[in-house]
């Protein structure tokens, strides 16, 4: 009898102390990982709105996101069956017919000149720009035009598109640009001596130091566009699960993937809930007029001392425009 009673006292205390357990990492995923939301219910029709890198991930959620609020949504990407498969899904969900896809590679700068110049053609305005696009941890590897790969596609690709659709963003403010930069900013570096890697490729430190670039580009620009009524934006979405692992050795995937699983449920925001602080950005009242600044869980964040150094930032401002021939 003593025995049962201990076991159920055991039994109890188990069940009492899993309780505790589930609520604790519930309530740890909800104020921890998942944040804030986009709270704004501005509506968006009659405005135009482009996302690089739509056809998956945070891109697709934010265009859905945009299409609802009644924008005229431009998918830019690479892949034109995947493009084609994201359009039908934002459609589908939006219920708008206002959705159209363009072929953007932003590792190819004559890519990024063609869908540019179609823009500025087909185009009356251009109110949102979202410069969200990304590879990470990619091989050592070249662009079309000889650029590192992560370099390359996340800031070079980016920077030449904004500036060259800069002037009808400026025509249609107040307007905003938004680039997706990540929390892996504050471990990058730059070396303006060998800003491509030819010695010493690190995967990490070239992911790390393109999305630096991001926040840096971000800065600059807000100033560039001091009076003109276009502000910017960088910004870390948070921890996602999406297809941005997929240059992950695959040795290293199989052998994680059993503990990846439950760890990113626990740690991991959705897609969805990954574009809350892109869409903060892109439309909330509360970041209207506010430029240049680094935002996390949608609100102003404090970025990478060095993204500070504004003779940096000009002097990355410059090195980019020769880069891509501007
Ligand atoms: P995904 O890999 O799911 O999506 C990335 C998108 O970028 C895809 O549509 C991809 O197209 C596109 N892309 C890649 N290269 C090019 C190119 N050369 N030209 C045009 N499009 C290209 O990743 P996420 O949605 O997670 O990433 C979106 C952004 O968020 C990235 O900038 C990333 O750095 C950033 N970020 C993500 C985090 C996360 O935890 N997921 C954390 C911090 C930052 P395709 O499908 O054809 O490859």
């Amino acid at each position: 009898m003593e025995f049962l009673n201990f076991g159920c006292c055991n039994l109890s205390t188990l069940l009492i102390c899993s309780g505790v357990a589930v609520l604790g990492l519930a309530a740890f995923r909800y104020f921890a990982v998942i944040g804030r939301s986009c709270t704004s219910k501005r509506r968006l029709d009659g405005k135009v709105a482009i996302v690089t890198g739509a056809n998956t991930g945070i891109g697709k959620e934010t265009a859905l996101d945009l299409a609802k609020r009644g924008a005229r949504v431009i998918l830019a990407c690479r892949d034109e069956k995947k493009g084609r498969e994201a359009v039908s899904y934002v459609k589908e969900g939006s219920g708008s017919e206002n959705v159209v896809l363009k072929k953007l590679d932003l590792a190819s700068l004559a890519s990024i000149r063609t869908f540019s110049s179609e823009i500025l053609d087909e185009e009356d305005r251009i109110d949102i720009l979202i410069n969200n696009a990304g590879v990470m941890l990619t091989p050592y590897c070249l662009t079309e035009d000889g650029f590192e790969m992560q370099f390359g596609t996340n800031h070079l690709g980016h920077f030449l598109l904004t500036n060259l659709l800069l002037d009808k963003i400026k025509e249609s403010a107040p307007s905003r640009i938004v680039t997706v930069s990540s929390v892996g900013h504050y471990f990058g570096s730059l070396d303006f001596n060998d800003m491509m890697w030819s010695k010493h490729y690190g995967s990490q430190k070239s992911y790390f130091r393109s999305k630096l670039a991001n926040v840096m580009f971000a800065r600059e620009l807000g100033k560039r566009l001091e009076g003109t009524g276009v502000t910017t934006y960088s910004l870390h979405p948070g921890s996602i699960n999406t297809e941005l692992g997929r240059h992950l050795v695959a040795g290293w995937k199989a052998i994680f993937k059993p503990i990846l699983y439950p760890i990113s449920w626990l740690l991991a925001k959705t897609p969805t809930q990954g574009a809350q602080t892109t869409l903060h950005c892109a439309v909330s009242e509360e970041a209207e007029g506010i430029t240049g600044k680094y935002w996390s869980n949608c609100s102003i964040a404090k970025p990478n001392k060095l993204a500070l150094i504004d003779e940096d930032c000009k002097k990355l401002w410059e090195y980019s425009e020769q880069q891509v021939n501007l």
